[in-house]
This record gives C-alpha cells, structure tokens and sequence, in this order.
C-alpha cells in the first residue's frame, strides 16, 4: 500500500512509554503494567483500524496449537480478570467451554478472547502506523523519542516518548524468487489469505500454495473445501509433510523459567538447540491436519478426481507473470518445469529484523542489535529512553520468543525493569 502523507497532527503529551504494536505481546504488557500499579503514561499505536489477531489467517475451524492457560496472563497471575477463563466466564460460555474437552481454543475464540481483553483498555490509539521514530537531540543527550504514526488516509501524528517498546510482529516473507513480483492480487502470502485470495476465488481457479509448513496446510485444506471447487497444487520441498511435536517433554522447553537456562548457554549450543528443536514450530503441521489431508485426497484417487495435488520434492526457482496467469519454474529430481495458475499463495513464513523499518532512525544509536536478557537493547552513551524489544530475541532468549508461550512471564520482566527505570521505589512495592 502506498500512502501519501499529508498534514502532521501532534499528541503534546511526553509518554513514559510508547508501544509499537497492540498484538498480544504489548497487550499481555498492558495488562502487566496495570497489575504492578503502574502510574506511567503509556501510549500504544496499532496500524490495524481495530484489534485483530491474524485476521488474515482467520481460517474457519482451524485450531490454537497451544494451550488456553498460555493465555496473556495466566502462568503468571491465575487471579487476574484477563485470564481466558474468566473471559469464558464473562461469555456466558464456561460450561460448554468444558464439556468441548479440549485445551485448543479455535483461533476466532482465541481473537475474541484477546479483543474483550483488549477492549478493556483505552491506552491505545488504532489506525496508528509508525513510519518513523528519531532520536529527539534538541538537548544535546537524548531523553526523549519522537514517534510518527501515519493513518490509513496518509494523515501523520507525531508523539512523544520517555522510552519504547516495540512489539510489530513478523513480516511476510517471500522467496527470493518473487523479487518486485510479490503482493500483487495474484501473488500473495498467506498473512492475507483470508482478505484478498478467498474473496477473489472463482469457481475452478487454479491456486498453488507453495509451503510445507502449518499455514500451508491450513490453506490447502481450506481451499480444498471451498464451494468454488478450485485446483490446488501444495507444492513443498520436503519429502512429504512432517507432523509437529507437541509431546510433554518437548512441550517442557515453552516454559517461561526455560528462557534463564537457554539464554545463559553458549551462542553455538543455542543454535544447535533451536535446530534441534526446529519440529515444534517451523515446516511442520498437526498430525490431525495431515490425517485430514491424506484422508481428502485418499478419497480423491478413489473417485479420479484430479483437483487437489501434494507436489513434494519440488523446489520453486522462478515466478513469473504471463497475461492473466502466474508461471511457477518447479524443480524437480525429474527436471525443470513452469506450471501456470490463476493465482499463487506463499507459505513462506515471517522475517523479523529490527533495524529495516521500524527502528531505522534509532539503529545508530544502537550498540548491538540483540537484546538484553532484560529485552532491552544496549543503546551508546548519551542515549537515555530504555528500548525494549518483544518478539525479536529467539536467538538469545529461545524458541517460545515469538510465541504465546513466555507473554505472560515476560510482559511481567518488562513492566518490572519500566517500573523501576522511572520510580524504583515502587518497582520494589511491586515485587
Ligand atoms: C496464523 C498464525 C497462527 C499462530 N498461532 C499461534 C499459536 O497457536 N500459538 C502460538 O504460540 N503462536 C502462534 N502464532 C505466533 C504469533 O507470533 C503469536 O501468536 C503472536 O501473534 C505474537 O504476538 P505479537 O504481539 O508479538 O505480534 P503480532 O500478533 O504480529 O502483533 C503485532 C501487532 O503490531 C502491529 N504493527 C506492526 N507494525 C506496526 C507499526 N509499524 N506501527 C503500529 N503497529 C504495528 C500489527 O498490526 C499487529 O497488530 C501464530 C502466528 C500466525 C501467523
């Protein structure tokens, strides 16, 4: 989206905190910053016009891979108001709830969830995109930030902050392959799957998902049943689709006290760990997804349909655009072929960098790119506002870092070290 700037609004108030983001990270620091009595002024910006949580991937039926007690607040405080069982509570929902006997939420009552909890703050101002945040260096040393948020008629509001937070999530990602090709209508990510490819589908249209991990699957099996009917190639380089391992001792390394352990180890050992542990989260699927996927084009082959397709070992090596059509170049060990479709949806993940975009203007006052074990960037001399950074630290803080699993414990580390930056008398009451 291209936005033209116009004119330049002012917030006057100096905030303690600015948040970038109001996803589950900055929202489970809200509720963190509000439990420890927190009197900072604190202001949160969110790019989307309301709260959402992947709304692009809002697929119907599909599942939370992890549990409802990992919710924004619960492993650190079960007394809270924000817990998911007092959100069922408050539904009216809590009985059915337990007679559906199971621990996995669907994704549009996990989002529900984190709305109501959401919308019980007034912290944060929606349709806020922040474009840039620059040192203020009016007084020699810098003490403050300047935030500029643009809304989606291109109109820009400048706030100020004591100090940051920033929590934007990943970034779709895209293969190499597509480079100055990708985000049109007819190549997408499947970040927006849900607002752009479903509502365009026509009947019989001939769709590539290309992926071989959750989201893929997902789609796939979505598209597969939609009323359209279209043709669906899931093209992947694997071997075949790899089921995730979600068994307990495993499970054991989302604990929040496993970050101390992770983060203390040796940067070879990490890396090796998160290589190790890779079938948790990345390339891989439910093993009730797979079941459902085998059992669908089973029962294809039975009727000799050929609309659905799994094309594993297939490595994409180039994209291109033919009239209406997307060419896909596919690799296989038979050779090298172009595939054309209607339209192609990548699978391909999220990249997370810190300097790119959002800190662009503060990465020369920065003193190394990874956070601190206290999620606080080491900033030069001369730099005062604490940064910290949520989601951005897997490397150095473990798998969980871009998950749910660790919120509740470090939302609770921030608002501790953002308590005691500016009064650390009540930080202590607070402990
Ligand atoms: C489809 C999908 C399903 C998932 N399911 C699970 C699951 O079941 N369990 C699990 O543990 N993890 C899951 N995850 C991982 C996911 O990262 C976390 O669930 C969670 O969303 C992380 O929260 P966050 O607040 O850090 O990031 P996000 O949820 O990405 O939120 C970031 C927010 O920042 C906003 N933003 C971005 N840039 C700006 C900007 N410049 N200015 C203002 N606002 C901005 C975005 O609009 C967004 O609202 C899933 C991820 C995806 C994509």
């Amino acid at each position: 989206m291209t936005v033209t700037t116009r004119s330049l609004a002012g917030d006057t108030e100096t905030y303690d905190l600015i948040g970038v983001g109001f996803g589950p990270s900055n929202l489970a620091l809200a509720i963190a910053l509000e439990e420890a009595g927190s009197p900072l002024r604190v202001k949160f910006l969110e790019a989307r016009p309301a709260f959402a949580w992947h709304p692009g991937m809002m697929i119907p039926g599909a599942d939370m891979q992890i549990s409802f007690l990992k919710d924004l607040v619960s492993q650190r405080n079960p007394q809270s108001r924000y817990t998911f069982i007092n959100y069922l509570h408050e539904k009216g929902r809590m009985n059915a709830f337990i007679n559906r006997k199971t621990f996995f939420p669907s994704r549009v009552e996990f989002n529900d969830y984190l709305k109501w909890a959401a919308d019980q703050f007034d912290c944060c101002d929606y349709d806020r995109r922040v474009i840039a945040i620059e040192p203020d260096t009016s007084a020699g040393a810098v003490q403050n930030v300047e935030v500029t948020s643009c809304d989606a008629d291109g109109r820009e509001v400048r706030y100020r902050a004591r100090n940051l937070v920033v929590a934007p999530g990943g970034r779709p990602a895209f293969p190499a392959v597509c480079k100055g090709l990708a985000c049109t209508d007819r190549i997408l990510h499947t970040h927006d799957y849900m607002r752009k490819l479903v509502p365009q589908l026509r009947p019989n249209a001939r769709i590539a998902v290309v992926g071989g991990g959750q989201s893929a699957a997902e789609v796939f099996a979505d598209l597969a049943n939609r009323p359209q009917a279209p043709h669906v190639d899931l093209v992947m380089r694997a071997d075949a689709m790899k089921p995730s391992d979600d068994s307990a001792f495993v499970n054991e390394i989302f604990a929040p006290e496993q970050t101390d352990a992770f983060h203390d180890l040796p940067e070879g050992a990490r890396l090796s760990l998160l290589k190790d542990l890779a079938a948790t989260n990345y390339a891989v699927v439910d093993e009730d997804l797979i079941d459902a996927i085998y059992t669908m084009l089973y029962e294809q082959a039975v009727t000799g349909e050929a609309r659905l397709a799994l094309r594993a070992r297939t490595h994409v090596t180039g994209v291109s655009l033919r009239d209406e059509d997307v060419g896909l170049e596919l690799q296989t060990r038979s050779g090298v072929e172009t595939a054309y479709y209607d339209r192609v949806i990548f699978a391909t993940g999220y990249t997370r960098d810190l300097d790119e975009h959002t800190l662009h203007g503060l990465m020369p006052f920065c003193a190394t790119r990874t956070a601190g074990r206290d999620y606080r960037l080491v900033m030069k001399d001369g730099f005062d506002p604490a940064v910290f950074v949520q989601g951005f630290s897997e490397t150095s803080h473990g798998l969980s870092d871009t998950l749910l699993s660790v919120l509740a414990q470090r939302s609770a580390e921030i608002a501790h070290s953002l308590c005691h930056l500016t009064d650390p008398e009540q930080a202590v009451a607070a402990e």
